[in-house]
């Protein structure tokens, strides 16, 4: 084994660089050239037809049969033109990552190429094998994949993708985006009820999503020298380099040329598929790197991260890259995230979360800011739902990563605002009062983006004129936070607007009635504040004595999706029924179990395979040479001392290993999913990875570097 690692070492110094052309040194050349956009469709449908597929898209409504065949054939020509084959429909099954199943344009039969309203609409995949969490058995066997109007068709390779959603025949959404699509409506709706309050004018709110992903580069051949990394997307073994991220100076680092290659040319092929990125700059880790796009609509703008981690994956290979998403590939460094800036943006151009000159438009922002505070204070735990994944569990409340623990931050200036706005008993306008001067609401600064109130340690936090949720997995789906989030809040804001308008029915002042009900819910929300270290000690302590969770692992997390408080506001907004939010706990527990398993398997084959043999083997080198010692009258006691402390890890790895392998086969038996998940986790995981991981560490210091069978953390990381 220790030859591949040498091979890959070797190649690594004799790899080219890979030439990259842009098509254009203008981007705005080619910007979208691959995306049936709007502009295409307006360019190429009549007018009437049109205007009933743009409308259709903004009010979430259906599309009728003859406005389908319309779309259907002008995408067919505009396809046809630029040279596609096929089609399909692209969906997000709840695996995670993206599906599709291609079909040919060309009719046999008819000797033409074809493409029906129908086929654009619907399409039957064989979803018999995509997870269904137990739905399928019970209801229907079948699903199929619906056209997604709100997000734009475009041609990958040869290949139009249409944008889809998976539904079971009986109408359970099987899918990322199903449920996306709902709770986008449902805030829509909410926000903009809330809105009318206070301006009549703005008819829609849609929410939006700035994506940032962090990523790993690795040489494709170190990568396929670590079978960890093949098998589990992340390392189980490995010492952390003599030089880790301490020195902080990969952060502003120049970009390594092989890599920099590889970004330039993942963004090209991004921007021809319209997806708008923008920053890419080094992260804080050895070989970690950031790629940003600009915001757009929450359903695109996942549509495309989900897009761009497909091209990253894909360009990678022609540079003999390989790109990590995995929430933890490396011990001991930064894990990764993917932070989801998200605002709410009304139809007449208003960020609702933007403070404004304006003492009218600072209460329409404080309604919004202290209604997602009070969202996330109810709802916490569905947040942190949200984002469990397997890896999630190794990044959450380790160096550099927000806690378990949800919290939100929103700086001094804001908190100063709204503890002005708690403390002022209650709201009476005399004559000629100003209450928007009494309460501050007027004072509050246009711009709140000081460098240095940046809080990157919360999870939740207030960037200005965004929230930015961070505690999201570098290898999620956006949709499954972006569902919680934007339910919660429209769920919150609902409560808002029933309340206000009752007490404006009875007599109340509109804005007094606004401004109590805002006091009512800063009080009520406070514990959720926090502005300190969240990655503080003092943080764990005392989020406990505010009864916050700290819910460290993916099976525990997930309960909260089947608490009570949870299904009512998903069934509520037409999100999800308990059944549909079952079955999405099942397949989620039923990935974890497979996860933790093959890390398992993997963890146990390299320990004994590859690792013990050759710690074994060096050790004999070391008694042949305690004994020539020996017999030469010196000193040998070093050596031998070596040799004990090599056979006490051998034997720690061998019973670790043992015990583990007796334990699966123990917790494999057990029939309820929730329990086995549980005993994977505290019985396997918990129990046994660390303890073998660390002598397999102290091994990998203590034997000759030239028989080490595994690529090490410097040189898997230290690339140029
Ligand atoms: P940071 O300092 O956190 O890197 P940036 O200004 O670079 O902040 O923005 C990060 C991400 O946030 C980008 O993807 C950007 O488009 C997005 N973003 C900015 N404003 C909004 C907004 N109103 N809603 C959603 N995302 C936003
Ligand atoms: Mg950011």
């Amino acid at each position: 084994m220790a030859h591949l690692r040498f091979e890959a070492l070797k190649r690594l110094s004799e790899q080219p660089r890979v030439h990259v052309d842009a098509p254009s040194p203008n981007v705005s050349d080619y910007f979208g050239e691959n995306v049936f956009s709007l502009e295409q469709m307006r360019g190429s449908l009549s007018a009437a037809v049109f205007k009933k597929v743009s409308q259709a898209i903004v009010n979430h409504e259906k599309i009728d049969e003859a406005t389908a065949d319309a779309v259907a054939s002008a995408v067919k020509s505009w396809a046809l033109s630029k040279g596609a084959t096929h089609f399909t429909h692209w969906f997000q099954p709840l695996t995670g990552g993206t599906a599709e199943k291609h079909d040919s344009f060309f009719d046999a039969k008819a000797g033409i190429e074809r493409f029906k309203g129908s086929e654009l609409v619907q399409q039957e995949p064989d979803a018999s094998s995509f997870p269904s969490g137990g739905i399928r058995s019970t209801f229907e066997a079948r699903g199929y994949t619906a056209w997604d109007p709100t997000s734009p068709m475009f041609l990958y390779g040869k290949t139009l993708c249409i944008p889809t959603v998976f539904v079971s025949y009986t109408g359970e959404t099987l899918d990322a985006k199903g449920p996306l699509l709902k709770a986008l409506k449902a805030v829509d709706k909410a926000a903009t009820q809330v809105c009318q309050l206070f301006d009549k004018d703005i008819q829609h709110v849609t929410a939006s999503l700035g994506p940032e992903q962090e990523y790993f580069v690795i040489d494709e051949a170190l990568y396929n020298a670590r079978p960890d990394l093949i098998m589990a997307g992340r390392t189980v073994f490995g010492h952390s380099p003599a030089r880790g991220q301490q020195m902080e100076d990969h952060y502003f680092a120049s970009i390594p040329s092989r890599v920099y290659d590889f970004m330039k040319d993942f963004e090209i092929e991004c921007w021809k598929l319209g997806i708008p990125v923008r920053t890419r700059h080094n992260e804080v880790a050895p070989s970690q790197f950031e790629v940003a796009p600009l915001f757009e609509e929450v359903n695109v703008a996942n549509d495309h991260n989900q897009l761009m981690m497909d091209v990253m994956w894909r360009v990678a290979g022609k540079h003999k890259l390989k790109v990590l998403f995995h929430e933890k590939p490396f011990a001991g460094l930064n894990g990764t995230g993917k932070h989801n800036n998200w605002s709410l943006i009304t139809d007449t151009g208003i960020n609702l979360f933007a403070p404004s000159s304006s003492a009218r438009d600072n209460l329409l922002f404080l309604t919004f800011f202290v209604t997602t505070i009070k969202a996330v204070h109810e709802h916490a735990d569905l947040l942190r739902a949200s984002i469990a994944t397997p890896g999630n569990d190794f990044r959450l409340g380790a160096n550099e990563a927000p806690p378990a623990i949800m919290s939100v931050f929103i700086g001094s200036q804001m908190s100063a605002v709204l503890d002005e706005l708690e403390k002022k008993g209650n709201v009476k306008i005399e004559k000629g009062d100003n209450m928007y001067m009494k309460l501050g609401i007027d004072q509050i600064p246009e711009i709140i983006l000081d460098a240095t109130d940046r809080n990157r340690t919360s999870p939740f936090a207030f960037t200005g004129n965004k929230f930015e949720f961070r505690a999201v997995g570098g290898s999620d789906n956006c949709a499954v936070a972006m569902t919680a989030l934007n339910l919660i809040v429209a769920n919150q804001l609902t409560h808002f607007h029933e309340v206000v308008s009752k007490e404006v029915e009875k007599g109340t002042e509109k804005r007094i009635a606004v401004v109590n009900l805002l006091r009512k819910y800063i009080k009520e929300s406070k514990d959720i504040r926090f502005e300190g270290d969240g990655y503080s000690e003092e943080w764990v302590k005392e989020a406990a004595k505010r009864k916050l969770k700290n819910i460290k692992n993916m099976p525990r997390a997930l309960d909260a999706y089947l608490e009570k408080k949870s299904v009512e506001i998903y069934e509520r907004h037409g999100v999800l029924t308990h059944k549909e939010l079952e079955a999405r706990n099942e397949i989620r527990l039923e990935a974890y179990i497979k996860r933790v398993q093959i890390e398992a398997r993997v963890m146990g084959d390299l320990a004994m395979n590859h690792i013990i043999p050759t710690a074994i083997a060096y050790q004999n080198k070391l008694i042949a040479n305690a004994n020539g010692l020996k017999g030469l009258g010196i000193d040998n006691k070093a050596v031998i001392q070596t040799i004990k402390e090599i056979s006490g890890h051998i034997e720690t790895i061998k019973t670790g290993v043992r015990k583990m392998i007796e334990e699966r086969k123990r917790v494999n038996k057990i029939t309820d999913t929730h329990a086995r998940a549980l005993a994977y986790c505290d019985d396997i995981k918990e129990k046994y990875f660390d303890k073998i991981r660390e002598a397999v560490d102290e091994l990998e210091l203590l034997v000759d570097n030239e028989d080490w069978p595994l690529v090490k953390y410097r040189e898997l990381l230290f690339l140029r």
